[in-house]
This record gives C-alpha cells, sequence and structure tokens, in this order.
C-alpha cells in the first residue's frame, strides 16, 4: 500500500553542541520519505525554489521516493534556521524561517495521488494541509498531521480544523501542550481526542513518546546513544518510520500501532547521529533490524514477573 506526504522541502541552518550546518538538505517531507521509503513506496508532494540542487533531487529518487509531485519555482527554496540548547538537546529555538516560493503553493494532486490509502500531512501551512486533504477521493484509510509552533501560533484556527479532521496527530510534547493548554500529558492527549483524531502520538525528543490509541496508552523511551549531533528532523524520520510500517503492514490494531512507534523511534534514532538527514539517508536494512533487536533488549521487561509474582511483605 502507498503512502503520501505533503510537506515542506527545505534548506536548513542549524547549530547545536556538536557544530554547526549551513544551507544543508531538511524539510519535514525529506525526511518522512527518506525514512518512509525503507519500508514503503512514498510520493512526495511539496515545492522547491530554483536553487534546490539537483544532488538532493537524486537523493531522494535513490530511495525509490516518487518525486513527479515535486513543483519547482521560480524564487528560493524553503528556510528554517535554528538553534540547540547547550544544556537540553530537546531545547531548540527557531532563529529564523523564510517560506519563499511555500508561500504560493498550491498543489493539484494527480488521480493517483488522489487515491493513496495513507496520507501524512507533515508539518506545513495547515491551509495547504486542508487543502490537499481536500482533494483525497476516496478519503483514505489514514490521515495523520504533523505540526510545529510556527503554525499553532500564528494559524491556530486553519490548525484546529485540519487536527478535526485528521485520524492521528502527531506533535512534540511542548506542541501537544501548547495546542491543548495542558500541562499533563494524558490530559493533553485527552483534548486533542476530544478535537476530532482517534490516534495522538506525542514525541518528547530523548524521553521517548506517548502513544494514546482510544482508551490504549504506550509509553517507550528513546533509543539510549553516546552521542547526539543534530535533533533536527528527528519527529518527522519518526513518522516516516511509524506511517511506513503502517502503510506496509496495513495493521492498525494497537499491536501494530505500538509496533510502528517502536519503528519510528528507531528511525528517528538515527538521524540524530549527523546533521542534515546525513546519516537516514545512508541505511540498510541490517543495520535498521540490528538497532530494532538491541532496542528491543534496552525496553524489554515483558515475562521478568514470573515465578510466583511480585514479593509482598508478610
Ligand atoms: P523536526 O526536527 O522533526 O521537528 O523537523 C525539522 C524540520 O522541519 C526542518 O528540516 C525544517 O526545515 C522544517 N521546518 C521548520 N519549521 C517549519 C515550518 N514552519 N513549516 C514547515 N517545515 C518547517
Amino acid at each position: 500500500m502507498s503512502l503520501l506526504v505533503v510537506g515542506s522541502v527545505a534548506y536548513d541552518s542549524v547549530q547545536t553542541p556538536a557544530g554547526s550546518r549551513d544551507v544543508s538538505l531538511g524539510g519535514s517531507a525529506t525526511y518522512f520519505s527518506i525514512a518512509a521509503s525503507y519500508f514503503s513506496p512514498v510520493s512526495l508532494v511539496a515545492v522547491i525554489g530554483d536553487d534546490f540542487m539537483p544532488e538532493h533531487v537524486e537523493l531522494l529518487e535513490s530511495h525509490a521516493v516518487d518525486v513527479s509531485g515535486l513543483e519547482r519555482r521560480e524564487g528560493k527554496t524553503f528556510r528554517w534556521s535554528g538553534v540547540y540548547s547547550t544544556e537540553d538537546l530537546n531545547e531548540r529555538e527557531t532563529l529564523d524561517t523564510q517560506l519563499n516560493v511555500f508561500a504560493e503553493f498550491k498543489p493539484v494532486l494527480t488521480d493517483q495521488q488522489r487515491a493513496t490509502e495513507y496520507l501524512f500531512l507533515a508539518n506545513i501551512d495547515p491551509q495547504l494541509q486542508l487543502e490537499v486533504l481536500g482533494q483525497m477521493s476516496p478519503r483514505p484509510k489514514l490521515v495523520a498531521l504533523d505540526s510545529m509552533n510556527f503554525w499553532i501560533e500564528g494559524a491556530r484556527s486553519h490548525l484546529e480544523d485540519i487536527v478535526g479532521a485528521v485520524d492521528l496527530v502527531f506533535m512534540d510534547e511542548g506542541e501537544a501542550r501548547a495546542f491543548a493548554g495542558e500541562e499533563n500529558l494524558a490530559q493533553a492527549a485527552s483534548r486533542i481526542h476530544s478535537v476530532g483524531p482517534r490516534i495522538v502520538v506525542i514525541k518528547r525528543g530523548e524521553h521517548g513518546v506517548l502513544v494514546s490509541n482510544g482508551g490504549s496508552l504506550f509509553a517507550l523511551p528513546a533509543f539510549i546513544l553516546d552521542r547526539v549531533v543534530d535533533p533536527t528532523g528527528a519527529g518527522d524520520s519518526f513518522a516516516g518510520g511509524f506511517m511506513g510500517m503502517l502503510a506496509a503492514t496495513g495493521d492498525l490494531t494497537d499491536g501494530g500501532i505500538r509496533r510502528a512507534a517502536v519503528l519510528g523511534s528507531v528511525i528517528g534514532s538515527f538521524t540524530v547521529q549527523d546533521f542534515s538527514a546525513d546519516r537516514l539517508a545512508a541505511l540498510s536494512h541490517d543495520e535498521i533490524t540490528d538497532r530494532f533487536a538491541a532496542f528491543e533488549r534496552l525496553t524489554g521487561f515483558a515475562g521478568l514477573e514470573t515465578g510466583g509474582g511480585l514479593p509482598q511483605r508478610e
């Protein structure tokens, strides 16, 4: 089954405690589509400027990402720059966001794209997300969305409309709290459910992820790494692994959703090991499988309660 993503393709400039990178490949849809491409066919809908380098289109093509929906326009590619706190890599400040060619982007989907069964509305203008969803026919089996503080603060009412129209929402914990107006994450998830989505995935950076699927909660730590180089794109790569797994298996049971969260975490953990999509784009299936197994050893405690149950003071 196939997967369609609409989102940003960007040039990012980032400063992290490990160093800095100027004007390197980024964008929510870029990370997402490379991550998902390891598991499922993926089609990308986005816009790039005339400054976008051919080698970056080739990189997407080398992952079999369908780039027929990647429109080239006169002007500059979307640009974002941010700086990470030296004390806490979960803390990031956006220095600049330049929409550039995205400001005028109005995608018209092909019949084949409209009929895709899994749709991911990556972090981009909520109005654009609504327009894309409105073109889908029939309604996809699963529609998921990601967003970011930029839109929560700047396009709140459109964001509420699109959140109300999707099945699954990915937000990071600060965004979930801001959107829901709730500090407690379980309460924030409930508030987001009340707007519409039946699955709420709250990304917590190096603290892992909380999945609320109807009445079922699932919490997972992040894979433990001894060095994080650049957290940019971790959330989109997580979503790519997650949605790639769902599109590949079609398994939307609670177990299937949990497995997707594990795979998303595995993929996101690779992204942060280098700048831009350098590590993410160079993965082998064996590396993914090995890290999945290592993650299972890191987190697994099923069965530890054997031998007559837990001790109890007489
Ligand atoms: P993440 O670290 O997963 O939250 O995603 C970071 C990516 O999102 C970067 O590569 C940026 O290019 C992209 N990005 C940042 N701000 C925006 C925005 N306002 N709209 C769309 N994409 C953005």
